[in-house]
């Protein structure tokens, strides 16, 4: 439930509304936004009598809530978030970011080209992960803190800010110490004592779109990480379970416009995991910005045949320099722009 106030309300009467939320053992928020002066109120509101705000004094309205999030809806802040994620690169404005690189850190020289390359090619942010969420423990884990450190001195020879996975809640600290921001992959989306944890932490959350999950889902996932105390959070679009081998996913592109109207939170799109092979992703890619994503993420390898992980989906830096030429001439026809950086390579 939401407290509207009048545009004249007092101070006081602001601190009534707050007062007499608390008094009923619920949380109060205020919302700030451009248009109005609100106060949220979450906890279990299934009991509370609405008329009893509406009688006091600077109440212009009350509103229920339709949906089962709150705090990352857009019934609660009309206004779309930005998150800044670093100076001049946010998510959500006009300007749309490119985060590139491999999937994996693999080793100083891997991550130190591939941060070079995609920097070259016009990408404003650097990914790899040094904890990798495999789906058989057979598989190449990730080369932990030792590609953290790696990742920060890549990201220092390139000047682009780093976005790295954590896996659990107790590597979750150690994470945010280097990722500018620190991303919560697909398999973890409903793991909800990462996503409790993510709320402690300093940083913006990216969080992606769980391998079969419901858009509601995604949004119940972004309020745990909310509602723990961070809302810089991020949502990613990148694909989902379907009944089709000749992709890895169905790259749910409807979702973007979907999750807009539903909560004020940014939603980019990862096409590398929505289509699992690198000839569908340049395309996949502006399509997705055409479709009001509001970053991409793009996986890119040095040399992808011989990548240790998501290779066949690996663009080769080359490719990456097209995309993202090609995304300068189309975006600004949807009134957009590619974030640009100023600063020389190193
Ligand atoms: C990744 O970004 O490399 C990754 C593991 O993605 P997802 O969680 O979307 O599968
Ligand atoms: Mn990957």
């Amino acid at each position: 439930m939401i407290v509207i106030m009048r545009t004249d309300a007092t101070r006081d009467e602001i601190s009534g509304v707050t007062a007499t939320i608390r008094d009923l053992g619920l949380r109060a928020q205020r919302i700030s936004g451009n248009q109005r002066t609100a106060i949220g109120m979450t906890g279990d509101v299934s009991n509370v009598d609405e008329s009893r705000f509406r009688a006091l004094p600077g109440v212009r309205d009350v509103v229920q809530m339709t949906q089962p999030f709150k705090l990352v809806s857009r019934e609660w802040k009309p206004d779309t978030t930005v998150v800044e994620v670093a100076e001049g690169i946010s998510f959500g404005g006009n300007s749309i970011p490119i985060i590139a690189g491999p999937c994996s850190v693999e080793s100083e020289e891997q991550i130190t080209e591939a941060a070079l390359e995609v920097r070259a090619a016009g990408a404003t942010l650097l990914r790899g992960g040094a904890f990798k969420p495999r789906s058989s423990p057979y598989s190449f884990q990730g080369l932990g803190v030792p590609g953290l450190e790696m990742l920060a001195r890549a990201s220092e020879r390139s000047g682009l800010p780093v976005v790295t996975e954590a896996v659990d809640p107790e590597g979750i600290a150690i994470v945010s110490e280097y990722a500018d921001v620190v991303q919560i992959g697909a398999r973890n989306m409903q793991n909800f004592s990462l996503l409790k944890r993510a709320g402690d932490i300093d940083k913006p959350i990216l969080l992606k779109r769980g391998l079969a999950s419901t858009i509601v889902e995604l949004l119940l996932s972004a309020e745990y990480i909310a509602a723990s105390g961070n809302d810089r959070i991020i949502l990613c679009e990148r694909g989902i379970r379907g009944f089709d081998t000749s992709v890895r996913n169905v790259f749910d592109l409807t979702s973007i416009p979907v999750v807009q109207s539903l909560s004020h939170l940014p939603i980019i799109a990862d096409p590398s995991h929505g289509t699992g092979f690198r000839e569908y992703v340049p395309r996949m890619a502006l399509a997705a910005i055409v479709a009001g994503a509001d970053g991409l993420m793009v996986e890119v390898h040095p040399d992808p045949v011989r990548a240790v992980s998501d290779g066949a989906q690996s663009l080769y830096p080359a490719q990456l320099a097209k995309l993202i030429a090609q995304a300068r001439e189309i975006i600004p026809t949807i009134g957009r722009e590619v974030t640009q950086l100023d600063a020389a390579v190193a």
